[in-house]
């Protein structure tokens, strides 16, 4: 049995969702995992927002247009009477949930029942459109085995259980349908998996079950090897080792979730990233690949900030370093890069919010230096010690670029560079033409 997972802009529209329910009846018995249909948790997430500032009209109006769209897929979703009552029946009781969480008292209790109602709606409009199709699916609540423990990580023990449970009750069902995102916490609450978790929930899913694949399915032809918003002529990456698409998912290839990959690594299972819009295509397969002893991507993350800390002090004295980290495990702010001299240390972070108060106490252990707006750059690969000359083709490639940061030998699989932002494009393509035509 495969996990199948399709994000927002794959059941889109209603058209879409039929697309996408005839591409998994073709493809047989396995769990399919929804995000809801795309804007519609931006849309909860106003909503929320409207109620934590007692704007109570402005949400209902919100609340209103959102139901308004709904009906409207409803009426263009389903051929026959019967189905479309249905699903108006389940969507006027969702919105009627979602008005009566919708009052002056607004609370980090309400705003995740209102978060989880995105999924709960994709899930129940395909269940029943899979019904009037005559295939037998059947809709397993996440509610009811996705749990995540008092540290806020999943509980995989109690998933496994519980959706082996669900899955032996209902073995005669032709599809498993399931809602991405959602989940409880340790409290039995609502709860979720954090923006953009449905990846991170079919991997916990395959990672339960032992599928023999996870397929993430979105409307790009797979991982590609350098960002096509900024660069011409890119190409799809056919294999990536789980590492390798690991440091892709964090510097921004937004594709793939970055939680998604530890759960499919851990328990082996391979990842393919596949394009509802180009089914037959080959997309990205991440698994436990060969070395391949290649660059296969570069990908960029913005908004960095690098602080350097210079102290006389630091020669040959043991435990600056500890010092430095404590004041960002202070602040609750992780580090990125780091890079060391034997009289200085730079390090980047990508979020400012504590950084007035980090750089005051900084400031007791040495001279400091800031530089916003930096992105840092970075080259995938199977970048192992041993293999010659990559280092010299990246930084060849950046030759007339100023380079604020080089970070390699972290892992086998990464090197990373920090530019100033606004050159940032121009580095992205200067490597595209080193390394990859
Ligand atoms: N619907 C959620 C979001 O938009 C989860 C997801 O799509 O992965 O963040
Ligand atoms: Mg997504």
């Amino acid at each position: 049995m495969k996990v199948l997972k399709f994000g927002g802009t794959s059941v889109g529209t209603a058209s879409r969702i039929k697309e996408v329910a005839a591409l998994v009846a073709e493809r047989g018995k396995n769990i399919v995992v929804l995000s809801a249909m795309s804007g519609t948790t931006n849309t909860l997430v106003e909503i929320s927002d409207y109620l934590y500032k007692k704007n109570v009209d402005g949400a209902k109006e919100i609340v209103n247009s959102l139901e308004n769209k709904y009906r409207s897929v409803i009426n263009e979703l389903y051929d026959k009477e019967e189905s479309r009552e249905a699903a108006f029946k389940e969507i006027k009781a969702i919105f009627n949930y979602i008005r009566s969480l919708s009052k002056d008292m607004f609370t980090l209790f309400e705003e995740r029942e209102i978060l989880a109602q995105g999924e709960l709606i994709s899930t129940t409009l395909m269940n029943i459109y899979f019904h009037e199709q005559g295939v037998d699916s059947v809709l397993l609540p996440a509610l009811d085995f996705m749990r995540t423990d008092k540290n806020s990580e999943p509980d995989t023990a109690y998933i496994r259980t519980r959706l082996t449970a669900l899955l032996e009750k209902h073995s005669d069902a032709a599809v498993y349908l399931t809602q991405g995102y959602i989940c409880r916490n340790a409290y039995g609450e609502v709860d979720n998996l954090q923006r953009g978790g449905s990846d991170y929930t079919a991997s916990l899913i395959g990672a339960a079950i032992g599928a023999d694949e996870i397929e993430i399915w979105t409307d790009i032809d797979g991982m590609h090897n350098n960002d096509p918003r900024y660069v011409e002529n890119t190409s799809p990456v056919c294999e990536l080792h789980f590492e390798e698409a690991a440091e892709l998912a964090y510097f921004g290839a937004k594709i793939l979730h970055p939680t998604c990959v530890l759960p499919a690594k851990l328990n082996n299972i391979p990842v393919r990233l596949l394009n509802t819009m180009q089914p037959e295509a080959h997309g990205t397969l991440i698994y436990n690949c060969p070395s391949s002893h290649s660059i296969k991507a570069v990908a960029a993350k913005d908004n960095i900030t690098a602080i350097k800390i210079k102290s006389g002090r630091m020669l040959l004295a043991y435990g600056f370093l500890r010092k430095v980290f404590e004041i960002f495990e202070t602040y609750q702010t992780s580090i990125d890069m780091i890079t060391t001299s034997e009289v200085g240390v730079s390090v980047s972070i990508d979020n400012e919010r504590n950084l007035h108060r980090i750089l005051d106490d900084l400031k007791k252990f040495g001279t400091v230096t800031v530089d916003h707006d930096m992105a840092i750059i970075c080259v995938v690969g199977d970048l192992e010690w041993h293999n010659c000359g990559f280092e010299t083709r990246v930084l060849n490639a950046l030759g007339d670029i100023p380079v604020r940061m080089i970070s390699y030998g972290g892992s086998n699989y990464n090197i990373s560079i920090l530019v100033r932002q606004c050159d940032k494009i121009a580095a992205m393509n200067a490597l595209q033409k080193a390394l990859f035509v």
